[in-house]
């Protein structure tokens, strides 16, 4: 990560720590809550809007189904330009590719931005244990490395961090006294210049990610906020830029779709503040050694499964994470992996395949507020539940025999029988009544003993009524038998 590894752990696990975080949860709440109101606004200037939604969509799933044919075509363009292209199967080729360039160019630090992809193989980490100082220089990225923290949003990775604990840690990190900054952002955004300013001017490699490359002319595109990105990418001597295969646009009418899509999804602005575009080398102008590794690292699996591919679709947007009532309360650290949020509960099982990320799909209320503001129409919701089913799949064959004795699997099979037959399920409600008599408190159940305290942990149960409707309808009509 930019600024540390996120920690291993079911979902659960880590959510329950972090509502135990007021300050957090205030962070976070005052962040989604100003990002997801602009961004409606901003969707909502575009009369064609749901058009241009369908038209992102569209591209990516055509990408998507012919990308041997594009990526072939890219690398063809990047070298025709002078790049040269590199293909890396997983992190560990991918890194070992960016030490090797590193090396061959004598520097020991180097500076970074459009950090994501990075850190989805640990690059800062492989370039510190071969002595290579990696110095992140998007705003919010640097407060996360600078705190030792990994980042906990898609855009704004600081978005657990208010001023006052940013101040803080400028204070130490850059060796400021009190009276030197305040902690108003103009202040504390001109002491993050001027730290990184001496780092852009000395640094020697610049290494991205990227959001685009367009097939049709070998051009890779970064956009951003604050123009870091493009010092990153035209001071330096050699670039180095690390991009999911996924990431790649057939030609220059898609990047128009895009161009609108993105920038009003993510910062709800009607056009991107720095748009960087780079086609190989030019003499005498720009990073003389341009080198671009295209990175699969898992994706060639999700492409392969029909149902799930259109996880790839994603352009980081981060407006379903701003919309997520689950993420909107535990923030991206309880999600454990570099990809928070919906889509993170989603791509990150694809792309890790581990224990605890098989936890994330169940991260979600499917209530489906991220499909309503996905710029490239992903149906998340159906993409979870696909995935749940296949991680309860693997939890029983983990589990082997034992499967009869799981507790979950247990209650399922007891709905599902009482489901299914009206005279049980009446039965079931009579009981309950009776049952759940200790633990109502003003029509509610807030605690349940043992196991189904799982249930209430974070939630309330309606009571059972004292008289359900079938009831009061049998002594209003006087029937006999009123059970289907
Ligand atoms: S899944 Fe959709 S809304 Fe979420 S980050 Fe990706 S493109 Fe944006």
């Amino acid at each position: 990560m930019s600024g540390g590894t996120p920690r291993a752990r079911p979902f659960a696990e880590a959510a329950r720590e972090a509502l135990q975080d007021g300050q957090l949860r205030r962070n976070l709440a005052k962040a989604t809550g100003a990002i997801r109101e602009k961004r409606a606004k901003a969707a909502g200037e575009l009369s064609d809007w749901e058009a241009l939604r369908e038209a992102g969509r569209a591209i990516k799933t055509h990408t998507l189904a012919h990308l041997d044919h594009y990526l072939m075509q890219l690398e063809q363009n990047v070298v025709a330009r002078g790049g040269e292209v590199h293909w890396a199967r997983d992190a560990a080729e991918a890194n070992a590719i960016v030490q090797e360039l590193v090396a061959r160019s004598g520097a020991h630090e180097v500076v970074k931005v459009k950090s994501l992809t990075t850190d989805e193989i640990g690059l800062n980490d492989a370039l510190a244990a071969v002595g290579v100082r990696a110095v992140e220089t998007d705003l919010a990225e640097l407060i996360v490395q600078l705190a030792h923290e990994p980042s906990s949003h898609i855009l704004v990775p600081a978005i657990h961090k208010n001023r006052a604990e940013i101040r803080e840690l400028f204070l130490e990190a850059m060796g400021l006294e009190p009276a030197e900054l305040s902690d108003e952002p103009a202040a504390l955004a001109a002491a993050a210049r001027r730290f990184l300013r001496e780092k852009f001017l000395t640094a020697t490699v610049g290494i991205s990610g990227a959001n685009f490359a367009v097939a049709d002319t070998g051009t890779v595109c970064v956009v951003e906020s604050e123009g870091n990105g493009r010092m990153c990418t035209t001071l330096p001597d050699t670039l180095i830029t690390v991009m999911g295969i996924e990431k790649l646009v057939p030609d220059w009418s898609a990047m128009e779709v895009f161009l609108q899509l993105l920038p009003r999804s993510s910062t709800a602005e009607r056009m991107n503040p720095y748009t960087s575009f780079w086609s190989g080398v030019r003499a005498g102008d720009g990073p003389q050694a341009f080198h671009l590794i295209l990175l699969d690292n898992g994706r060639s699996d999700v492409l392969a499964s029909e149902d799930r591919r259109q996880t790839l679709h994603c352009i980081r947007c981060s407006a379903c994470l701003n919309v997520c009532p689950v993420y909107a309360r535990v923030g991206g650290h309880a999600y454990g992996s570099h990809y928070p949020g919906p889509i993170g509960a989603i791509l990150s099982p694809q792309l890790l395949g581990t224990p605890e990320a098989d936890t994330l799909p169940f991260a979600s209320t499917l209530c489906g507020a991220c499909y309503e503001v996905c710029p490239v129409m992903i149906d998340i919701p159906s993409v979870l539940l696909d995935l749940r089913f296949g991680a309860v799949e693997r939890k029983r064959e983990r589990r082997g025999r034992l499967a009869a004795l799981d507790a979950e699997d247990g209650a399922m099979r007891l709905a599902a029988a009482v489901f299914a037959d009206p005279r049980r399920y009446q039965q079931l409600q009579r009981w309950a009544r009776r049952i759940q008599r200790p633990f109502v408190r003003d029509g509610h159940v807030s605690w349940l003993p043992g196991y189904l305290g799982g249930w209430t942990m974070t939630r309330d149960l309606p009571a059972v009524p004292e008289r359900t409707f079938r009831e009061w309808w049998q002594e209003r009509s006087g029937d006999g038998e009123v059970l289907s």
